[in-house]
């Protein structure tokens, strides 16, 4: 471990509840997210800051001028670009230690879940229900906790599941369908920094995991941005989910 690299840590080595050997743990990971968006800037960049050892960023998207109110790491100089490969150089320069692959293709079957079996945890930061199943169903196969967010309005959710399924519900005992009633960004809005509070909380979470620090799940939080608050929720495993209940 370099000096820079202690320099860089020091305020977790001074936690007790990480130290040198959660911060160890960091640094040997792997964590696969997958959408580089108004929720994954800003987990990619505090999972970069904090010295996650390898992490693979996942998004088929290019940027886009209506993206840069909210998805920090790119400026008006990256429209155009993909957003895995800007995300993915933005994560090397925030951290010149760690190991940072950009996938620029949309991740499915084989594909993803040999990314997912790959990884230690798995971040959803996508923008739609379909590719929220297809990972949820990559993490249960798997056995990989699974860290999910969204953002509209000003209202976010932070999920965790994970790892152990036989136990546990996963995010399909939570939506049994896809609700697409809640809509897209597009169409309905965001407060820039709603998805930054989920995609930071989501990066507690997976440090916390990581790290080995107590790190509870299920756990489902729903944030109000215009009240200021969280509900905490509880989240069931359903008897007849079609993915948790099979797979176990
Ligand atoms: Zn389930």
């Amino acid at each position: 471990m370099t000096s820079s690299t202690l320099s860089r840590e020091a305020r977790h080595l001074a936690l007790p509840q990480v130290g040198a050997d959660g911060q160890r743990r960091i640094s040997t990971s792997r964590v696969l997210l997958i959408g580089v968006g108004g929720i994954g800037c800003p987990a990619a960049a505090y999972l970069a800051s904090s010295g996650v050892g390898q992490i693979a960023v996942c998004d088929f998207d290019t940027v886009d001028e209506t993206n840069l109110g909210r998805q920090v790491l790119y400026g008006p100089d990256h429209i155009g670009e993909r957003k895995a490969d800007v995300a993915a150089a933005r994560l090397r320069k925030i951290n010149p230690s760690i190991d940072v692959s950009a996938i620029t293709k949309r991740l499915d079957g084989g594909a993803l879940a040999e990314a997912v079996a790959s990884a230690d945890l798995v971040l959803d930061g996508c923008d739609n229900f379909a590719t929220r199943f297809e990972i949820n169903d990559a993490c249960v196969e798997a056995g990989r906790r699974l860290i999910s967010g969204s953002a509209i309005r000003f209202e976010g959710q932070l999920a965790v599941f994970g790892p152990d399924y036989s136990i546990s519900p996963c995010y399909r005992c939570l939506y049994e369908e896809a609700d697409e009633s809640l809509g897209s960004c597009a169409g309905n809005g965001v407060l820039a920094p709603v998805p930054g509070v989920i995609g930071t909380m989501m990066a507690v979470e997976t440090l916390k995991f990581l790290a080995g620090v107590d790190s509870p799940a299920p756990l489902l939080r729903l944030y109000d941005g215009v009240a200021s608050e969280f509900r905490h929720l509880g989240v069931s495993k359903r008897p007849d989910c079609p993915v948790c209940v099979a797979n176990t």
